[in-house]
C-alpha cells in the first residue's frame, strides 16, 4: 500500500482549524471541548481517507464535517415528530398532543413558583390534589377525585388500597395485557391482590360473579378491554347488575375505563366509547382512566368516585411514590378547563383531529399532492382510514383522504424513503401499505403541512423515476 505522505502532511492542524474563523464559530454555538472532540474526528476520519486513496480535504470541508457531527450529537434526544401515520392518540409518538392553553399552563407554573401544595388564602400548606378535584367532580359527576402519575399507577394504588391481601373477581374476557407490559393480572399480582377469574373470553353472566364471591371478596373489577374487540357471541355484565350485587355483598365495584372519555365519541361517527359518567351513575365506587388518551390532556391516571374510597386510596403512601407533578398538573387542570367551557372538541389537538370535517382533510392532501406534482412528484390522493388508537375504541376508524406515493413512481424501495423521512431534523413518521408510501393529514398539526411537503420534496427530489 502506497500512502501519499504528502496528502497527509497537507492536513491543518487541530490549532490551525480551531483558531480560524470556521473554528470559533462552532466554538462560539457549541463549545470549545465539543468542538475539538469533533475536530479531532474530522481529521481521523480524513486521514483514514487518504490511507484509503482520498486527498486532503479543505479546511472548510474539515470544519462542515465537525459541524455535522457537532449537529448530530448536539440535537435533542427526545424531539418533535410529525405524525403522519392517521393513529391520532400513538402512544409511540407521546399520545395526546397537549392545547395551546395547556402548554401555557406549564410555562406559567414551571418557569417559576406556584402554590402546588400551598394554600394562599390561610397561608399554610395545601394539598397537590386540590387543583383539579372539583373540576373532576363537576365534569364526572363523582363526590371526590385524585390524580396519580398515569392510569396505571391509579390501578395499582386503588386495588392494593382497597384488596390487598382479598380477592378481585374479573372476567376472563377482560384479562388484557394494554400494551407496554401493562397486563391486568400482572398489576393485580402486584397490588397484593388475589385474582379470581370469572365466566369465559366471550361471556361472563352475573351468576358468574355471584358463584364467585367468598369471605375474602374485596371488589369486583371491570376492565375496558381498550385494544381489541371480541364479536360474535358475547356477553358482558352491565356495571349497574355488578353494582347491585357488590353492594349487597358489601363489596365494590371499580371500573377500569382505559381512556377518558368526557365527550361522546358517537357524534363524531365512532362506536360510543364508555365514558367514566356513565359508570358512576350506574353504580361504579371507583373509576380510573388515563389523562393522555381521549381526554386528549398530559400523561396522568385519574380516579374519581365515592368520598369515602378515595380518602382511603389517598391515604395510602404508595400514592406518594406515583403522584403526579406539577407540569402535568396544570396542563391537566387546563385540558379539563375546556371541557367545563364546552370548548374541547375545537380547542383540544385529539378532538380536533376526530372532528375534522373529511373536506378539509381532502383539500390538505390534494393540496400536498399538487405542489409535490409541481416538483415532478408523481404524488396523488386515495381514500383511506384514520384509526383513533391509544388503547381506545378498537376497530373502529374515521374516513381519510391520504397521500400516497407508489413503489412503481419511484427509484427507491420505499422502506428506504420512510427511512428518510424519518431521518428528517423533524422526523416524518408515515406508513407503508402494501406499494403505497401513505401520509393522513389527520394527524399532522396545520402549521405542519409545509414541512412534510418539504421533506417529501427534499427526500424524494432525486429520486422520482
Ligand atoms: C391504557 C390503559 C391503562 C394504562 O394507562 P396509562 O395511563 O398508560 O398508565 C390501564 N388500563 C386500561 C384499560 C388502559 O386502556
Amino acid at each position: 500500500m502506497s500512502i501519499d505522505q504528502n496528502q497527509l502532511r497537507l492536513l491543518p492542524s487541530i490549532d490551525e482549524l480551531l483558531q480560524s474563523s470556521g473554528g470559533a464559530g462552532l466554538i462560539a454555538q457549541y463549545s470549545r471541548g465539543m468542538t475539538l472532540r469533533a475536530i479531532r474526528a474530522a481529521l481521523a476520519q480524513a486521514r483514514l481517507d487518504i490511507f484509503n486513496g482520498s486527498t486532503c480535504p479543505s479546511s472548510e470541508q474539515l470544519l462542515a464535517a465537525a459541524e455535522q457531527t457537532l449537529q448530530q450529537v448536539m440535537q435533542p434526544h427526545l424531539r418533535s415528530v410529525i405524525n403522519a401515520t392517521g393513529v391520532i392518540i400513538n402512544t409511540n409518538l407521546g399520545r395526546s398532543p397537549l392545547s395551546q392553553e395547556a402548554l401555557q399552563a406549564v410555562q406559567q407554573v414551571a418557569g417559576g413558583y406556584s402554590n402546588l401544595e400551598y394554600e394562599v388564602e390561610a397561608g399554610k400548606r395545601g394539598s397537590r390534589h386540590t387543583h383539579v378535584t372539583t373540576l373532576l367532580r363537576e365534569l364526572t359527576g363523582a363526590e371526590a377525585a385524585l390524580v396519580t402519575n398515569n392510569n396505571a399507577a391509579a390501578v395499582l394504588l386503588a386495588l392494593s388500597t382497597l384488596a390487598m391481601g382479598r380477592e378481585v373477581i374479573i372476567s376472563r374476557g377482560q384479562l388484557v395485557e394494554i400494551g407496554g407490559g401493562f397486563r391486568v393480572p400482572d398489576v393485580m399480582r402486584q397490588s397484593g391482590c388475589m385474582l379470581i377469574e370469572v365466566g369465559t373470553t366471550n361471556r361472563t353472566r352475573i351468576g358468574d360473579y355471584e358463584a364467585a364471591l367468598s369471605e375474602r371478596s374485596a371488589v369486583l373489577l371491570t376492565v375496558h378491554p381498550s385494544n381489541f374487540v371480541i364479536s360474535g357471541f358475547t356477553e358482558s355484565t352491565p356495571i349497574a347488575a355488578l353494582a347491585e350485587l357488590a353492594h349487597r355483598h358489601n363489596l365494590l365495584v371499580m371500573d377500569d375505563l382505559g381512556s377518558g372519555c368526557l365527550l361522546d365519541s358517537a357524534q363524531y361517527g365512532l362506536a360510543h366509547e364508555p365514558m367514566p359518567q356513565e359508570s358512576l351513575a350506574a353504580g361504579a365506587d371507583v373509576v380510573c382512566f388515563s389523562g393522555d388518551k381521549l381526554l386528549g390532556g398530559p400523561q396522568a391516571g385519574i380516579l374519581v368516585g365515592k368520598a369515602e374510597i378515595l380518602e382511603r386510596i389517598a391515604k395510602n403512601p404508595l400514592l406518594r411514590a406515583m403522584r403526579i407533578d406539577k407540569m402535568t398538573l396544570a396542563a391537566l387542570e387546563a385540558t379539563l378547563r375546556h371541557y367545563q367551557r364546552d370548548e374541547a372538541a375545537q380547542h383540544i389537538p385529539i378532538w380536533r383531529m376526530i372532528a375534522a370535517r373529511p373536506g378539509k382533510i381532502a383539500s390538505r392532501a390534494t393540496r400536498w399532492a399538487s405542489k409535490l406534482q409541481a416538483q415532478g412528484i408523481d404524488a396523488r390522493t386515495q381514500r383511506g382510514e384514520s384509526t383513533v388508537g391509544g388503547g381506545s375504541l378498537p376497530g373502529e376508524t374515521l374516513p381519510t383522504t391520504l397521500l400516497a406515493i407508489d413503489a412503481a413512481r419511484v427509484s427507491q424501495p420505499l422502506d428506504e424513503l420512510a427511512r428518510q423521512l424519518r431521518m428528517r431534523n423533524i422526523p416524518i413518521i408515515t406508513r407503508i401499505l402494501r406499494d403505497t408510501l401513505l401520509l393522513d393529514p389527520r394527524t399532522v398539526l396545520e402549521e405542519q403541512d409545509k414541512e412534510v411537503v418539504l421533506g417529501i420534496i427534499e427526500v424524494l427530489g432525486e429520486s422520482v423515476k
